[in-house]
């Protein structure tokens, strides 16, 4: 399989999810072998963070990565439709420090760039191939996440917030799942009791109905909201995990099988693949 690129650059306005920013953000081709980079147009020509793991620099509610001075907060969710697709290189160019929060998933990118469709490369695509098991548990909060080899890239997500609103989910993806579908419709969600305290630690200033699910517990979805599927959360921390792991810096052929995963957790494992 060849490496692949975007067609064309593509522009999304808005704001941050948590500064509230308002942000511009172009995604765009790259050369081959470059992989995913983020540059803060803002902050001048070297203002740049490649996505790796060993540029994360934050995981409360999002992934920041930070190099030097230059910092991108909330990446997965574009992260998560670049893996989604099968990109393995893009320029991406901010004006702001958070990446927009849009509709809350991965849809608007995903869309953009089908439309177009994916330009190959010349390089070969280089995987990440699991050979071994390794798996990580977080001991605070129980959460674990494992690799397994696999003839192909499976990701399995299991949540369980003991919530009587959206029970325990599953979610999967692997080459029976259409991504632009199946999984980048699914939105950011969290719970009503949570979003004072996150407001008090200086977070979600830029969260509202339309870019999130709130979950009245035990009563339902707030202000009526529908969700897009039955388990949208579960394909909402699917999309996380994606991005979250696309800073290993290549494509994963393996099997993930994730339990309760948040981004403190996939990205220490994202570095603990990446250092393997
Ligand atoms: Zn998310």
């Amino acid at each position: 399989m060849k490496q692949h690129t975007l067609r064309n650059t593509y522009t999304f306005s808005g704001k941050g999810l948590h500064s509230g920013k308002k942000v511009t953000m172009t995604v765009g081709p790259a050369a081959d072998n470059t992989g995913i980079v983020f540059h803060r147009v803002d902050l001048g020509e070297e203002a740049i963070v490649p996505a790796l793991a060993k540029y994360v620099h934050k995981t409360d509610r999002s992934t920041s990565l930070k190099k030097g001075k230059t910092e991108v907060r909330t990446t997965e969710h574009l992260l998560a439709a670049l893996v989604g697709l099968g990109v393995d290189n893009a320029s991406v160019c901010l004006d702001n420090k958070e990446v927009p929060i849009l509709d809350g998933s991965s849809q608007p990118y995903a869309d953009a760039i089908l439309a177009d469709g994916l330009q190959e490369q010349e390089s070969e695509r280089e995987y990440f191939v699991v050979e071994k098991e390794v798996e990580y548990t977080d001991p605070e909060s129980g959460s674990s996440i494992k690799v397994l080899p696999f003839d192909g890239t499976e990701y399995e997500v299991k949540i369980d917030f003991n919530s009587k609103v959206i029970g325990i989910q599953c979610a999967i993806w692997n080459s029976s799942v259409i991504f632009a579908r199946d999984l980048a419709p699914a939105r950011t969600f969290c719970f009503l009791k949570e979003v004072k305290p996150l407001l008090a630690l200086g977070l979600i200033k830029g969260g509202d109905l339309s870019n999130a699910l709130v979950i009245d517990e035990p009563k339902g979805y707030y202000g009526e909201a529908v969700p897009r599927f039955d388990n949208e959360c579960a394909r909402h921390k699917l999309l996380d995990l994606m991005g979250d792991l696309a800073l290993i810096g290549k494509p994963l052929k393996g099997r993930v099988v994730a339990y309760k995963p948040g981004h403190k957790i996939n990205s220490k494992f994202a570095a603990l693949l990446a250092a393997v």
